[in-house]
């Protein structure tokens, strides 16, 4: 279902959209597709519901905010499953989903009592200079598939606690995880056109949220090139934009490193959600005396993942989410082996008598050289290709020697050199011995073409203000 201005509706045309579990092949649902009709309708009815959200305090927005945390957390195992069923992850995996998307409800719900100005100190006595923060208007929301509950919370927590309204556009492959989120904004009461949900053509869709002028901001997460497309659709109404777009994360790994803790960090940030993050580990460098230890340690424990259904408790890598991820895996793979590429593990797609899925099997590609696919395009996949480095100047060049920007991770024991990589590394987020950097408090965001603006942390909020001066002569 749509949901527009407080109601839950179909589409205009009646037009559906089947859903499909991509762990077995089986159509799980089907849901209202709609064009660019009701998406114009979304924008005027949060437009009209922007001009009395606008006047709520703070006070009023963390407590409706705090009450869909609250039932996020309450409906928890059901969302984990709809998120299971419709993109594949294991259900440990949407269990965690569950807690994080939740946390950015409750921390943007006690950012927005947090909405701060500035009296700036005036060059003549009768002057009073102020820098007050409003909210931007309409929010156009865009969200993918790899984490559709988290993606929409990170995004509409923070617009609604800044007093914006939203219709948000989720991914076509996990529309039931936004349904299930838009239940709870419903039960928790928010006033009707304040968060509207649309689902349809991509393409229509983001051309109405990109030209209508009464959208002033887009926010969007996915891949570099549809974040170009709505960069340039957005300039002719000149929107705020942010932007997280893709990565193609270095995991470093030096020769003094605590090479057990380094391994477990590779398994955790490549194979994670199947590899289908943009913060995942896609390229791993390590130092040439260790590389051939650090390869069979890590194919060895690449090896033990347990692949199948999500919904298994002890599933550890799912499917991929379609046809098309899949053949696209296998097509860096089998350009690596063309380049020379020695496959460690895996390397292949993985049948399953039971089920009619896209799964691969982890895999560890050694000997991996800049000529390979792979070393400069997202793969999105369970593979993950070694190289070796000789110096630390080398692989800082290597790390940054690509177009995005988005993570890097980093293993030493040698805290001077773990500063001086913080320093030079080109990337938006960088763990130093630590695998998972993401967590509410940090802003999240890439450099380069990853991405504009930060998601997440008390700078999440500000890509939803603008900043107003105001000088009053005093007389
Ligand atoms: P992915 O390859 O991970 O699906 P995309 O960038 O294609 O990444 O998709 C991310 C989100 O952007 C999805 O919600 C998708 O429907 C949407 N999208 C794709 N193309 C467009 C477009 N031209 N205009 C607006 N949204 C788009």
């Amino acid at each position: 279902m749509l949901y527009i201005n407080g109601e839950w509706r179909h589409s205009l045309s009646g037009n559906t959209l089947d859903i499909y579990n991509p762990a077995t092949g089986e159509k799980i649902s089907n849901v209202a597709y709609c064009g660019k009709e009701e998406t114009r309708e979304a924008i005027e009815k949060a437009h009209d519901a922007f001009q009395t959200w606008k006047q709520t305090t703070g006070q009023e927005r963390a407590q409706l905010l705090k009450k869909v945390a609250d039932l996020i957390r309450e409906n928890g195992e059901e969302i984990a499953q709809t998120i299971t069923k419709e993109m594949g992850k294991p259900i440990t995996e949407a269990r965690r989903e569950i807690i994080s998307g939740s946390n950015y409800v409750e921390w943007f719900a006690e950012e927005a009592k947090r909405i701060y100005g500035e009296t700036i100190p005036a060059p003549q006595i009768d002057k009073h200079l102020m820098l007050v923060q409003q909210p931007i208007g309409v929010v156009g929301a865009i969200t993918p598939w790899n984490y559709p509950l988290s993606m929409v919370t990170r995004k509409i927590a923070p617009a609604l606690a800044a007093g914006c309204t939203v219709v948000l556009k989720p991914a076509p492959s996990t529309p039931l995880t936004a349904i299930k989120v838009f239940e709870c904004f419903y039960k928790a009461g928010l006033p009707k056109g304040v968060v509207n949900l649309v689902i349809g053509p991509a393409e229509e869709i983001g051309a109405e949220l990109t030209s209508n002028p009464l959208v002033r901001k887009i926010t969007f997460t996915g891949s570099t090139t549809v974040g170009k497309k709505l960069i340039r659709d957005s300039a002719d109404t000149v929107k705020k934009i942010s932007m997280e777009l893709g990565g193609h994360a270095p995991f470093i790994v030096f020769e003094d490193a605590n090479m057990d803790a380094a391994v477990e960090g590779a398994i955790s940030t490549k194979f994670v959600n199947n590899g289908q993050t943009c913060i995942c580990t896609n390229r791993i460098y390590v130092a040439e005396e260790i590389a051939e230890e650090f390869g069979e340690k890590l194919a060895a424990k690449a090896l033990q993942l347990i692949v199948g259904n999500g919904l298994n408790e002890s599933t550890q890598v799912g499917p991929l989410i379609n046809e098309q991820a899949l053949k696209k895996v296998d097509s860096h793979v089998k350009d690596a082996i063309a380049h020379n590429g020695e496959i460690l593990c895996g390397g292949e797609r993985m049948e399953f008598s039971n089920l009619n899925g896209c799964f691969y099997k982890p895999t560890v590609i050694n000997h991996a050289n800049d000529r390979m696919k792979i070393a400069q395009e997202e793969t999105f996949g369970p593979v993950v290709p070694i190289f070796t480095f000789k110096s630390e100047g080398e692989v800082i060049e290597k790390a940054n020697n690509t177009n995005y920007g988005l993570a890097a991770y980093c293993y030493t024991s040698d805290l001077g050199r773990g500063l001086r990589m913080m320093r030079e590394l080109d990337y938006g987020i960088v763990g130093i011995n630590d695998p998972a950097p993401i967590v509410t408090q940090s802003p999240f965001g890439g450099l380069k073409e990853s991405g504009i603006g930060k998601e997440g942390g008390k700078q999440g909020i500000q890509e939803y203000l603008e900043k107003k001066f105001v000088s009053i002569l005093i007389g």
